[in-house]
């Protein structure tokens, strides 16, 4: 029976270890970011791995036959780390990853370049990229509301938190966006369901979207954008 490592911490991936057939072996793995994570179906492992190395000693100790990166867009390390490890150990790797926005927007190449441009946009920003990162911003003196799933660090007074989990609603972004006056919004290419709901409040308020472009997928590694995909290639 083959192995699978599915490196998760997303909702593809959670989709990927229920739809996977009963003739493979599926092991899920979870950072342990969040306090409470939203678990998938199987096996499932929680933590780092050590680097590279103690990722591909897993996979020899496992006997992991596929590893697919499921993770975030913006998980860049466990990535990096995934593509060492399978070829370290002669592994087969698939990355899933969820297609990006689209639409018109101010791109970015990073979190620190998304700070930079806001004072040019607007007076009263909405930031939607993570707890991890939002040090990026502490420099911006325009009024901020950021939205995180836990509590980010301490953050300036022209910061004002609140702290909720997606999916989220147009009408909800719609008044959230409203209720704060927000004039501008900045959020990372994470793509994916759960979150466009304030691209579409933001585009019907009329006001500027910042994107933070996404880092590159390593070259070589066969990317899926769906699940179904992933079996395809499995297949
Ligand atoms: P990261 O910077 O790429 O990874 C940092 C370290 O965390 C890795 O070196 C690895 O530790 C460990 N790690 C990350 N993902 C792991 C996994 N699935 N299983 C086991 N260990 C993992 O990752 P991150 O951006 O902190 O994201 C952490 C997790 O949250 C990811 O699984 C990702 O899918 C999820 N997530 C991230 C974001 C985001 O915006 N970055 C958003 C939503 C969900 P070792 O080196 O010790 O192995």
């Amino acid at each position: 029976m083959p192995t699978v490592l599915i490196l998760g911490g997303t909702g593809e991936a959670r989709r990927l270890a229920s739809v996977l057939p009963p003739s493979y072996r599926v092991i899920s793995s979870l950072a342990g970011r969040v306090a409470d994570p939203a678990l998938p179906a199987g096996e499932v492992r929680i933590g780092g791995f050590g680097g590279h190395e103690g990722l591909a000693a897993y996979l020899r100790a496992e006997h992991v036959d596929i590893v697919v990166d499921a993770t975030h867009p913006f998980a860049e390390r466990i990535s990096a780390n995934a593509a060492m490890a399978c070829a370290e150990t002669d592994k087969r790797l698939f990355v899933l990853r969820r297609p990006g926005y689209t639409g018109t927007f101010h791109r970015t190449p990073s979190l620190k370049a998304a700070a930079e441009s806001l004072p040019s946009l607007g007076r009263r920003a909405f930031i939607t990229t993570g707890r991890q990162g939002i040090g990026n911003f502490v420099h911006v003196r325009i009024w901020c509301l950021v939205r995180c799933v836990e509590e980010p660090e301490p953050l300036p007074p022209n910061f004002h938190v609140i702290l909720a989990r997606g999916p989220f609603t147009v009408d909800g972004e719609l008044d959230l966006m409203r209720e704060h006056r927000i004039d501008v919004l900045v959020t990372k290419d994470s793509g994916g369901a759960m979150t466009e709901a304030k691209l579409e409040a933001a585009k019907r308020l009329e006001i500027p979207v910042v994107v933070v472009d996404r880092p590159p997928v390593t070259p070589g590694v066969p990317i899926a954008s769906t699940v179904d995909e992933v079996l395809r290639l499995l297949a």
